[in-house]
């Protein structure tokens, strides 16, 4: 070992945070979600009727800094937690930068990302509450896995709507969520109204995000002591992401290194709100901190050019209103491989922060560049990156490369959110030359956001 400084970071189990961070208490509230059909206040009682009590409870809690883990929650992070922080001596090498670049690696699990740290307590809830089954959506593949993970360890039914073209193009994605024992219903299905609906308008429907969503909010609403689950986006989720930035920020003072900068990829913004966790709170607290950046993909540019307004969180228009940086809930991203960014809005949380300058900084990349950084990563430091964490590694590169040209060695800390083992079809475009990039024009964005006026809360 060459190194002054390991590898790998690892808490010891007694080091492991056994509290959530909760980031609303150091910041000011952000609007209110509101009720879809009256536009009135959205309260913790209508919000039951889909969620999970204790979910609601930690949506509307904005007062309690830090929310205790509950033991059985701990129990199943001490199977995979905590993760490691690694410092990318090999990358660095590969750029020849000054800079000291670490990241947090949340792909050593089955589900094969950060987004089991959510599942775990939401099936928990679940099951405090007396329910017997859950349902939810599934995109690109992720929240499906890790929430059959956690339903099953729990001893919950769960059906997984995913939407129909991820089903046909990751079968084997389907075949974990089927061996954790959930159900996979392709998404536009016939076992729901709206379902039938969109399968009558088109039959050939590949689904999307918002109508899966739409089918999974329906099916919890009308069938027996059964709730909806959601993997990011609302508040309860980022709180329990907090865990990444608390132990990321106790592994770097064993290092005794401060990071200069933090970045984390944005789709819902769960991960992004996890990592910054409790180096915002420093920030909000009139503390040096870091400089926070969020990177998201030039084909879904919510925060780059969204619209800071009340938005619907899905394309069906059942769920709550939320204020947030959205590109309109009909916008259609284009089929970029990062799935889990492809998202028409953020985290009311997030856009929050970043509407008041809290959040520094959103920029995004175009998907050939985000392979290019995901090649060099993989071949130096070993590891196979999700398309989705890419982008924080294509922001870490380039601020790398910054130091190089002006010598200055700053510290880099990125969130690496998973692994790109079920995302060979990309890179099999990418190593092709076939990969393309999809960046909507002015005219788009315009489109997605023209309705936005017409919403309560924004007339
Ligand atoms: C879902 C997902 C994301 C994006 O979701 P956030 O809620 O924005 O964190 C990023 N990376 C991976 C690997 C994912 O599965």
């Amino acid at each position: 070992m060459l190194h002054n400084i390991p590898n790998k970071t690892y808490l010891t189990e007694a080091q492991l945070p056994d509290y959530w961070y909760n980031l609303r208490a150091d910041m000011p509230p952000h609007a209110p979600f509101l009720n879809p059909g009256t536009g009135a206040l959205l309260t913790p009682e209508e919000a039951m009727a889909v969620f999970c009590e204790e979910s609601v409870r930690q949506e509307f809690n904005n007062t309690d800094r830090y929310i205790s883990i509950p033991g059985a929650v701990m129990d199943y992070y001490r199977m995979y937690r905590p993760s490691p922080l690694q410092r990318a001596y090999a990358l660095e090498k590969a750029l020849d930068t000054p800079a000291r670049i670490y990241y947090k690696f949340e792909g050593n699990n089955t589900s094969g990302s950060h987004k089991l740290n959510s599942a775990v307590p939401q099936a928990y809830f679940a099951k405090q509450q007396g329910l017997t089954t859950l349902t939810t959506e599934t995109g690109a593949g992720q929240w499906g896995t890790a929430l059959s993970m956690a339903a099953a360890y729990f001893g919950l039914k769960l059906r997984v709507y995913m939407v129909k073209v991820s089903a046909e193009q990751k079968p084997y994605r389907r075949e974990i969520i089927r061996t954790f024992g959930a159900q996979v219903i392709a998404s536009p299905s016939d076992t729901t109204a709206i379902g039938r609906k969109l399968l009558g308008e088109d039959p050939n429907s590949g689904g999307s995000l918002g109508c899966a969503i739409s089918e999974a909010v329906e099916d919890a609403v009308t069938s027996e002591n059964t709730r909806y689950v959601l993997g990011s986006v609302l508040d309860h989720v980022l709180l329990h992401q907090a865990i990444i930035g608390s132990e990321a920020k106790r592994a770097m003072e064993l290092l005794e290194e401060t990071p200069d900068i933090v970045i984390g990829c944005a789709g819902g913004g769960s991960n992004l709100g996890g990592i910054i966790s409790e180096y915002m709170a420093d920030k909000l607290q009139g503390k040096p901190a870091p400089y926070f950046i969020a990177v998201e993909p030039a084909s879904c540019p919510s925060l780059t050019r969204g619209t800071y307004a009340y938005d619907f969180c899905d394309t069906g228009r059942v769920t709550p209103l939320a204020k947030m940086y959205t590109l309109g809930s009909g916008f259609r991203p284009s089929p970029i491989h990062a799935g889990g960014l492809r998202y028409h809005g953020m985290s009311p949380v997030l856009s929050k922060l970043y509407h008041d300058g809290q959040l520094d900084e959103a920029r995004s990349y175009r998907q050939t560049d985000v392979f290019k950084a995901a090649k060099l990563f993989a071949n130096a430091e070993g590891t196979l990156p999700a398309p989705e964490s890419s982008h924080a590694i294509a922001a870490a590169i380039e601020e790398a490369v910054k130091c190089r040209e002006s010598g200055q060695s700053k510290v880099i800390l990125f969130n690496l959110t998973g692994t790109g083992y079920f995302d060979m079809l990309a890179y099999q475009q990418f190593n092709d030359g076939t990969l393309v990039d999809y960046v909507p024009t002015d005219e788009d964005i315009a489109a997605g956001v023209a309705g936005l006026k017409d919403i309560p809360g924004n007339k």
